[in-house]
């Protein structure tokens, strides 16, 4: 039997003695492998609204939620029924369908910043096409990303790129070549003297700056608003287009994410997670006019096999029509505020040196009291206090993902008493760590 510390995981690690001769790492997406937490990873073997089991049937309240797209939890009913109801139609044409025009037809009716758009199959396919409309459009090549900021691993852009690399102890990938790299400016965030000088000394040659408007994949570094909106004036100012990179936080703060939440207007905005409610969905938006330069209208030429899966356009539909509910946001938002109080509270009480920044129904458990808004503020030690809440945690049946730099998700299936007892298990974890 293969127990860590009480964690029993004979069967996981097992199955993850037999994926490591198939994959590399034993793993599809490298933080899953959980290089930088205790033990060998978990298998998930079925989730159910906030829950989830693993092959050695233990149950979690998950807070991974698959890394953020499932915000209405596990196995929620009236997208699963729209998954089956498109199966049984067929699973993919390669031609147009009316399923395609029921959901872009949802978001840009509920979108005021998006005219038109176009899907894709993930977020990296989003922010890969995003980037070159932006070069398209402006003539210009180079790009403005922020540290700490993750967009996928798009070859220009996994420079300083946040959690998935940070977890492994580099924050830049091997195997991008200089040339691409050297098309890449890399600023701090809420530096806006820095971005100033750069857009006057390189404004001509910048297409555009992308960011997460909500940086939620080295840590959680919620801006002032007034960063935001900097970007805003100064892209204006020096002809830059202003891609926001909503992968994870549109549909997640709001509706409208986080361009509706900040009320600003980028000029392209990015999706993926939610928009697909758990199949591979990816899109990018922006107005008619800029739409205007792919093709088959213009010359900037993006395609895709599977783009506009049927059976991933009804899962999307079923997911997004569920979030359009009167007060779906303010119920869920308030619920995961009472959630991270109740943690704050208990912390400061203790004078422990945790902190639970969060927004909307994202949260990040940050192993400082001081506000974390850039990171290099994040003190890499801190991750072992992580590594240790991490199995406690587990061990009391609440699911994080696998590193200290990535946020956790609340869910609407995620009710109080789902919540009361994870809050007992954040003390009790706490207590350990500390
Ligand atoms: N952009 C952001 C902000 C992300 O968080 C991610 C993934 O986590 C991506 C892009 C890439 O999306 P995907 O993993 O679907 O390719």
């Amino acid at each position: 039997m293969e127990t860590l510390l009480g964690h029993d995981r004979t069967i996981s690690s097992a199955l993850f003695e037999e994926a490591k001769k198939i994959f590399p790492g034993g793993v599809n997406s490298p933080v899953r492998a959980f290089k930088s937490v205790l033990g060998p990873p978990i298998f998930i073997k079925k989730g159910d609204g906030c829950h989830i089991w693993d092959e050695d049937d233990h149950q979690y309240i998950d807070f991974c939620c698959s890394w953020g797209p499932l915000i209405l939890g596990h196995n929620n009913a009236h997208i699963r029924e729209s998954i089956y109801a498109a199966v049984a139609e067929g699973t993919s044409f390669g031609a147009p369908t009316r399923l395609e025009i029921e959901l872009g037809r949802l978001i840009v009716d509920n979108h005021r910043y998006i005219e038109k758009l176009r899907f894709v199959s993930s977020g990296t396919e989003a922010v890969m096409s995003a980037l070159r409309l932006a070069r398209g459009a402006t003539g210009k090549s180079k790009v403005i990303k922020f540290e700490g900021c993750y967009h996928g691993h798009v070859d220009s852009l996994l420079v300083k790129a946040g959690s998935g690399l940070v977890t492994f102890g580099e924050s830049t990938s091997a195997g991008i070549p200089e040339a691409f790299a050297k098309e890449t400016i890399v600023l701090p965030l809420n530096d806006r003297e820095k971005l100033e000088e750069t857009l006057e000394q390189e404004g001509h040659n910048i297409a555009c700056i992308i960011v997460e408007p909500i940086p939620a994949n080295n840590g959680l570094l919620l801006q002032d608003p007034s960063f935001l909106e900097c970007l805003r004036i100064k892209a204006y100012k020096h002809n830059v287009l202003l891609i926001f990179d909503e992968v994870i936080s549109g549909f997640r703060v709001g509706f409208e994410g986080a361009a509706g939440y900040y009320g600003i207007k980028p000029d392209i905005l990015t999706f993926g997670k939610i928009i697909g409610g758990g199949m591979p969905v990816g899109a990018y938006g922006a107005s008619a006019e800029l739409m205007g330069h792919i093709a088959p209208d213009g010359p900037v030429y993006q395609a895709g096999t599977l783009s506009g899966n049927p059976v991933a356009m009804a899962a999307g539909y079923a997911a997004l029509k569920q979030l359009l509910a009167p007060g779906f946001y303010e119920t869920l938002n308030a619920k995961t505020a009472g959630f991270v109080k109740a943690l704050q509270d208990f912390a400061d009480a203790k004078g422990y040196p945790v902190s639970f920044p969060s927004v909307g129904s994202i949260f990040w458990v940050a192993f400082a009291r001081e506000r974390i808004i850039a990171a290099e503020q994040i003190d890499p030690a801190s991750m072992n206090h992580f590594k240790i809440m991490h199995l406690e945690l587990l061990k009391r049946g609440i699911y994080m993902g696998p590193s200290g730099y990535e946020v956790g998700f609340v869910s609407s299936a995620h009710i109080d008493a789902d919540l009361a007892q994870a809050v007992e298990a954040f003390k009790e974890a706490l207590d350990i760590v500390f």
